[in-house]
């Protein structure tokens, strides 16, 4: 009698102890998701500022992060990051240096003369981590100092438009996360020399998977949550958020890298179009699309963007960043086209304090300035209106 009243009351406690549970893990799944409200920016003419063109340098397969030789010279490769060139410079710099001197031995030495030909995002930083790890003789040519792809990128923290084989993601992910980790820095002022141009900010995708940044939570970011967007005029969208994204001010930080390089490293502007137009032994190729030509890659491709400038905005409906893919499409040129909506806090140097935010934009791989695909500026900003709800 004892004996089944006991085992009653375990079962009854097994039962009851399985409910509650069930009740949270219900609860817990019934939870209702955050809403966020987001004023959108002001879409009409008179707030529409430069229209901007330019080229994604992507490269089939990868980055080309090795080292050749020619004859005594060592050319170490940093080209073709497609559209997360800013995403994984510091980082990339960082990696090939460690490739070359790999390679090298005690042939690099720190006062060895090293020179770096390009003047990009990629350039500035494979120069800038050179001077921290106390090379003395560095110089870098460049056909071009102003008005790059580097100065007019949008200026999102997020592995995208890059074309990689599976066994290198890998790398390419701790190149990434690196770089996530310099940013992070930058943005809480904790970096030593560049102290301007990377912030914080909430960062909105449809999925967490077409982010990119998912290898990266857990290790430098925190996991993205759900959220519905309330954007104040009867349109809501259900996305994914992850509140410690990095937006780059580019053209900022373009200056402040050129800057902290200043009387540590020498300049020189001039085509190269061959490596042994270069004394030093030791050559970065940091030239971005140019490698198509100089080193005879054509996996290397363009990847053509449209950009629009945003004026007169509230800066403080701006403190964000949203990044949303449609279908693909065609071209009227007949090229195939990734459409997407971007919006980022990007300003550009000089202008006035309200003329924040940049919209955006395609993916056009195969185009380039002879193709500017103009009527993707309208498809653009009729995609951005709807995804806003804007009439
Ligand atoms: C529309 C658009 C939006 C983007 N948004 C983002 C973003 O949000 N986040 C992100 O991470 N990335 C973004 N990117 C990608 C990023 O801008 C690029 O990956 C990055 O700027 C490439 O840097 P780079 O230094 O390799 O090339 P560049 O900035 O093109 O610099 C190349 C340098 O090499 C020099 N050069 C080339 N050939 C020669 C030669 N033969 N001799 C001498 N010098 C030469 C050029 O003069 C220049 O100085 C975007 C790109 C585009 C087009």
């Amino acid at each position: 009698m004892t004996k089944s009243l006991s085992k009653t009351w375990l079962v009854s406690i097994i039962i009851l102890m399985a409910g509650i549970t069930g009740f949270f893990y219900i609860n817990h799944s019934e939870r209702p998701v955050e809403i966020r409200k987001i004023t959108p920016p002001k879409l009409e003419l008179k707030h529409l500022g430069k229209k901007i063109l330019c080229h994604r340098p992507m490269r089939h397969g990868s980055p080309s992060f090795s080292v050749n030789r020619l004859g005594k010279k060592y050319i170490a490769d940093n080209f073709g990051h497609g559209g997360s060139g800013w995403t994984l410079a510091p980082g990339a710099a960082g990696y090939v240096i460690e490739v070359l001197q790999r390679e090298a031995g005690s042939e690099l030495a720190k006062d060895s003369e090293i020179t770096i030909v390009g003047a990009g995002a990629i350039g500035l930083f494979t120069a800038l981590e050179l001077v921290s790890q106390g090379y003395t003789n560095i110089k870098i040519i460049a056909e071009k100092f102003d008005g790059l792809t580097s100065h007019n990128a949008g200026g999102l923290i997020a592995p995208v438009s890059m074309d990689n084989e599976p066994e290198l993601q890998k790398v390419v992910n701790k190149i990434g996360i690196d770089a996530y980790r310099f940013f992070a820095k930058v943005a809480k002022g904790e970096h030593p020399v560049i102290k301007a141009g990377a912030v914080i900010v909430p960062t909105y995708f449809e999925t967490r998977e077409e982010s990119g940044l998912e290898p990266y939570v857990g290790v430098v970011m925190q996991p993205a949550k759900d959220v519905t967007l309330d954007f104040g005029n009867g349109t809501k969208r259900p996305m994914i958020v992850y509140d410690d994204g990095i937006f780059v001010d580019t053209g900022l930080l373009m200056q402040s890298l050129r800057q902290a390089l200043e009387g540590k490293v020498t300049f020189k502007q001039q085509k190269i179009t061959d490596f042994n137009q270069i004394e030093s032994q030791f050559i970065f190729n940091c030239t971005g699309l140019g490698a198509r030509d100089l080193s005879k890659d054509d996996k290397v491709v363009p990847v053509q963007g449209h950009l629009i400038m945003l004026k007169d905005q509230n800066v403080q409906d701006l403190q964000h960043m949203i990044l949303v893919y449609f279908k693909e499409g065609k071209t009227k040129s007949g090229f195939k086209v990734k459409r997407s909506f971007y919006i980022f806090p990007k300003k550009l140097l000089g202008s006035p304090q309200n003329d924040v935010g940049v919209i955006g934009g395609t993916f056009i791989e195969g185009a380039d300035e002879t193709t500017p695909n103009e009527e993707e500026f309208f498809i653009m900003l009729q995609g951005v209106k709807d995804f806003y709800g804007i009439k």
